[in-house]
């Protein structure tokens, strides 16, 4: 991960162009409007794979606003922001773990139409920012970031309408504690993912640093 490479000139785009921010702020408003969207259907639902993934556009709205306020920043401002993302994923984690397993102890089975229903508008929200940045897939790790997350999110989304289906056909929670618990572990998975990537390049950054301190010393 040493950053020398030149490579094609796509794979340095670090997101500074008009064109790129604006469809990032884009993302950012129809990440927000489904939190709020997901967050009520979830609660209305009783559903906690829909909670979980309401969480998970909320911290979207935040990672992809962070994203856009250090574009065209230092290499070190970019990774600290980086572990900010890590870190916050791991707090989502928790919460969702901690109130899947609470949940399992509740009697109750999630609506599975309105479950269904949200999940599939969260579905197209996803794909519709996935096709919005698939011109960016091959940007630097920030702005490749954006866009593996709003495909992996569409991913999330088909989980969610299966656990419906299931809720439906068993008449049980089970499906959508399933569901919730996967998410949770997902987000372990990308919080230190991230986490690792961005203290590595802050470390890096660190030695070249002081490496041209040096030098130029
Ligand atoms: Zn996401």
């Amino acid at each position: 991960m040493s950053g020398e490479c030149g490579c094609s000139a796509n794979q340095s785009f670090d997101g500074s162009s008009p064109a790129y921010k604006r469809v990032l702020k884009l993302i950012i408003a129809i990440n927000l409007t489904m939190f709020f969207v997901e967050l009520a259907g979830g609660l209305s639902a009783g559903s906690m794979a829909l909670l979980a993934d309401s969480l998970d556009f909320l911290g979207d709205s935040a990672t992809y606003t962070i994203s856009l306020i250090v574009i065209g920043m230092p290499l070190a401002t970019r990774a600290k922001a980086g572990l900010f993302k890590g870190l916050s994923l791991f707090v989502i984690a928790a919460w969702v773990l901690g109130s899947t397993v609470y949940r399992v102890f509740i009697e109750g089975v999630p609506e599975a139409l309105t479950m269904g229903t949200i999940g599939f508008v969260a579905f197209a929200a996803n794909v519709i920012s996935a096709v919005l940045l698939l011109k960016y897939k091959d940007g630097d790790s920030n702005v490749r970031s954006v866009w593996l997350c709003s495909r992996n999110d569409a991913i999330g989304n088909i989980a969610v309408i299966a656990a419906a289906s299931g809720i439906a056909a068993t008449n049980s929670a089970w499906p959508d504690l399933l569901v919730a618990g996967i998410m949770a572990s997902l987000f372990i998975h990308s919080a230190v993912k991230i986490t690792r990537q961005s203290w590595r390049e802050l470390v890096n950054e660190r030695k070249r640093v002081l490496a041209s301190s040096d030098y130029n010393g």
